[in-house]
């Protein structure tokens, strides 16, 4: 296991003990004092291989256990994570001038989102911790992961969403038994009020990147796309952001398996965002590498409800991250994204939710508009297209056709 060594603030540096700590460094605060965690690499670089893993004969994230900050894995919890198919489809791959083509379908974690490798590592921190209460603000996945990853465990589940969250996702809630709290306001007000809540009455926070312990969920994503591809990864990945903690996941993963020398050639990791939801890309655009992340918090519009984020907790940690990756940002419209989605159920088979469609209407925008190009490249479908259907209707302009049951009236239609 990978117990963690130290916990540092991704703007000051400041290094603190594990043990001390729950979520942000005191001297630079919530929103700019994100902690990174670290581990001792030089130990762990002599006691792994590139067999590791398989041979724990997991097929979930857990194979992953030693780069994990679990301390006592009998909280690891039955539910099967991550280990999500990286599929190829060399026709898709072909139009868009790739030779490979990755999908990572995330869409196939237990409550149908990416975040399920973030919530399972939560659920085993507050136990750890021996608390009782978890609590989370979220678009909706976060939170449905998190009540789904508590289900078979003694913590009970509060969460504040906005009362705009797709239908789906408040369902999920319910069934596996959560609080559920439906702010009247936007996601960014959910946040706050999670935080206040969590302060007031002890409750441990899983909210977005408040919580160092998310990122390390987040990138086993990339520890597997790693893996998948035989240690030789495609040359770009491209993500939906939001929060921008999947990307700074996976920006991490990429960067510890280079440093423990299990992959030569790290993947440029490319955040996609909705237009009317870009505050990171804005950030990044102006990031000179050196002085402070450049924060513009904005009333975010998107029909992507996943990545509808005005004022983005993680962004600290995308941007550096990002900036040291070599990887960037695009945007997209709503309607690129809703052609992605559809575009990849009829391609591939794989149905997205708005958000994890991003990926793809991303890849498209790097390639077809800013000349971009790649001999391989993976997205990650970060949700199920089933958690928002209405969606999904609005990206297809097909009907379906009423009819009596007699042949002559199908018939009609051929
Ligand atoms: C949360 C989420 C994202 C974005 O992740 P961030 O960490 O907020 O950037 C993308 N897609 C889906 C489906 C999500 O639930
Ligand atoms: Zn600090």
């Amino acid at each position: 296991m990978g117990q963690p060594a130290a916990l540092r603030c991704i703007s000051c540096g400041k290094e603190y003990d594990p043990s001390q700590i729950d979520y942000t460094c005191p001297t630079c605060g919530p929103r700019r004092g994100t902690l990174e965690v670290l581990y001792d690499y030089d130990r762990l670089k002599k006691q792994l291989s590139r067999t590791t893993f398989a041979e724990s004969g997991l097929e979930s994230m857990w194979r992953y256990l030693p780069l994990l900050p679990v301390v006592q894995p009998e909280f690891i919890q039955p539910l099967r994570v991550g280990w999500t198919p990286a599929y190829r489809f060399p026709v898709l791959a072909e139009r868009l001038g790739l030779k490979e083509l990755f999908v990572k379908d995330d869409g196939q974690n237990p409550t149908a989102s990416y975040k399920d490798r973030a919530s399972s590592i939560v659920v085993i921190k507050a136990q750890e911790r021996e608390r009782e209460v978890v609590t989370c603000a979220s678009t909706g996945n976060a939170a449905s992961s998190l009540a789904g990853f508590s289900a078979s465990t003694s913590l009970r589940t509060m969460i504040f969403v906005p009362k705009r969250a797709p239908e789906a996702k408040v369902a999920q809630l319910l069934i596996y038994g959560a609080q559920v709290f439906l702010v009247d306001g936007s996601y960014d007000d959910a946040y706050d009020l999670a935080a206040q809540a969590a302060d007031a009455f002890g409750w441990y926070n899983r909210s977005a990147a408040v919580n160092p312990y998310l990122v390390e969920g987040k990138k086993t994503g990339a520890l597997e796309l790693a893996e998948q591809t035989n240690w030789n990864p495609p040359d770009a990945v491209f993500v939906g952001v939001g929060d921008g903690s999947v990307i700074s996941g996976l920006c991490k993963g990429f960067d510890e398996l280079a440093r423990l020398g299990l992959i030569d050639k790290v993947p440029r990791v490319y955040g996609v965002q909705a237009e009317g939801s870009s505050p990171i890309e804005a950030a990044f655009r102006a990031y000179d590498g050196a002085s402070d992340v450049p924060i513009h918090d904005i009333a975010a519009y998107t029909l992507a409800d996943s990545i509808c984020v005005g004022k983005p907790r993680d962004i600290v940690k995308a941007v550096t991250y990002v900036h040291a990756n070599g990887g960037g940002f695009v945007t997209v419209s709503d309607e690129e994204i809703l052609t992605a989605l559809r575009d990849l159920a009829q391609q591939t088979g794989v149905f997205a939710e708005p958000a994890g469609a991003a990926a793809l209407a991303g890849l498209r925008k790097a390639v077809e508009k800013h000349n971009m190009s790649f001999d391989s490249a993976a997205i990650v479908v970060s949700g199920n297209g089933l958690k928002d259907i209405a969606s999904a209707r609005k990206a297809v302009r097909a009907q379906a056709v009423s009819i009596r049951p007699l042949l002559e009236e199908v018939k009609r239609y051929l």
